[in-house]
């Protein structure tokens, strides 16, 4: 792809969005980027942009600035269906995202994965155990650095590994994996893909340009990626933690294997990762197929799987004060990462939960509310749906995540375990989840504080 003087509008300036833009003008580009945010809001990328020579549009598009382009690059964040891009669609202008981009620059072998939860943990992981395995290894996409910037460092020899959200995927044409991996879909950002149906199949997008030598790595135990495996060209590779499967990783009496044409290789104990719950064996296994299929060695794959830690946000240990553990699982922004949340502890459970709202429905809380928690603390602007639809725990209303933090301190006993695992967005009182996950590791540190003070 030549970009060269080609007028290219970049709409959205995130990470990615800027990312994009500087790539863009490197190749020759005549960049303009444009954004709904104002200038004040955007004022630590802007002049990094303007040194660049990118033209920068703040508070709004213009009339004039969707015409006379010949490429258009969404961010993730932007709608695809606003009018001033269905007009530009009519006009004929080419719209694709930021990772399609990229996938134009990139060399080398590319792994791709997608889920509604747990991308960026097996992404992390998976890097880490191609990296043991002696292969040069680039980690990014909706994780860390944005893909576009991994173009520019790729070789033919990169084994590129891309997490990539369902937004993501909407804006993709020629984006071509050779390992597309679907950790699993549960309903997510209904707000923005309206039905479930919908949304899979955004997901499935991930494979639309693979062939028959490529590989699909799906999870036998999700049933909306079981009913994805008629849908694509490549091989199937599966991964269950509950059955066998013909080809890839399973479970066989406690251990790890990968199983290829008929024959088993053990990889490891399934008890030797750090990472706790059955949905993150869920990612090992997944992360096993990958290493599998590029061949590493499995005694690697297995080191790089011990020396994993929890990536910061997601079911992350902070700290026990007076025999009461406490757990960050910020990240937990959908029901069903707040599900497998419950699931990682037998019971005793301090929950908070609320934030922004994304259309969910939280009454499938109940059961799991009902067998493991004590008390559900709620916060934010969808605490009084989440007080209509939740049952079977006590009911607490703090409104801010600090209060919440503090009522679970003084309810919880030794034994107990207080976890923010609030199934909702943050942007209701916060930045964003990270901000959220620091701002309760930093209320609970200094309950630790006091509590060894006293
Ligand atoms: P993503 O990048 O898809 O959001 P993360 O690895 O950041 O995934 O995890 C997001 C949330 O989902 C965290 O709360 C985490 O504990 C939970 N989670 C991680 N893996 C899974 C999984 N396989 N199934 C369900 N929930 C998961």
């Amino acid at each position: 792809m030549d970009v060269a003087r080609q007028h290219v509008l970049v709409v959205g300036l995130g990470k990615s969005g800027a990312a994009a833009a500087l790539f863009l003008r490197q190749r020759g580009a005549r960049v303009t980027v444009s954004d709904t945010k104002t200038e004040d809001e955007l004022r630590e990328q802007i002049p990094q942009l303007l040194d660049a020579g990118v033209t920068v549009e703040t508070g709004g598009h213009g009339e004039r600035t969707f015409r006379g382009q010949d490429l258009i690059v969404v961010s993730p964040g932007v709608p695809v269906e606003t009018p001033q891009l269905r007009q530009a669609r009519e006009l004929g202008i080419p719209i694709i995202g930021e990772i399609e981009l990229a996938s134009r620059f990139l060399r080398g072998h590319l792994v791709a994965i997608t889920g509604s939860n747990g991308k960026t943990t097996t992404t992390a992981l998976t890097g880490k155990i191609i990296a043991r395995g002696g292969r040069p290894a680039l980690v990014g996409g909706n994780i860390g650095t944005p893909a576009v910037t991994l173009a520019a460092e790729s070789t033919p020899g990169s084994f590129v590994v891309l997490e990539v959200s369902s937004f993501q995927l909407e804006t993709i044409r020629t984006f071509h994996p050779q390992v597309a991996v679907v950790l699993n879909i549960t309903p997510d950002h209904l707000d923005r893909h309206n039905t479930f149906q919908a949304y899979v199949d955004a997901k499935a997008r991930i494979f639309e340009n693979q062939g028959e030598t490529d590989y699909t790595v799906l999870n036998a135990d999700d049933p909306a990626c079981t009913g994805l495996a008629g849908r694509t060209r490549a091989r199937v590779v599966w991964f269950s933690r509950s059955r066998e499967v013909e080809h890839g990783a399973w479970v066989k009496d406690g251990t790890i294997v990968f199983r290829d044409q008929g024959s088993d290789r053990e990889i490891m104990p399934a008890s030797a990762t750090r990472l706790k719950g059955a949905h993150n064996l869920e990612n090992v296994l997944a992360a096993v197929c990958v290493g599998m299929l590029t061949q590493i060695e499995p005694g690697c794959i297995r080191r790089a799987v011990e020396e994993f830690k929890a990536v910061e946000h997601r079911l992350e240990y902070v700290t026990t004060i007076r025999g009461v553990e406490y757990y960050n699982d910020s990240k937990a922004t959908n029901v069903d990462a707040t599900l497998k949340a419950l699931e990682s502890f037998a019971g005793n459970i301090h929950l908070i939960l609320g934030g922004k709202d994304k259309g969910s429905d939280y009454s499938v809380l109940n059961p799991l509310l009902r067998e493991r928690v004590k008390r559900v603390y709620t916060i934010g602007a969808a605490a009084g749906k989440i007080e209509s639809q939740v049952s079977g725990a006590a009911l607490e209303p703090a409104g801010t995540l600090d209060v919440a933090v503090r009522k679970a301190a003084a309810a919880a006993v030794p034994g107990d375990v207080v976890l923010l695992a609030p199934a909702c967005a943050s942007f209701d009182q916060f930045q964003n989840y990270e901000q959220r996950g620091r701002a309760f590791k930093q209320v609970v540190l200094e309950l630790a504080e006091k509590a060894g003070a006293a």
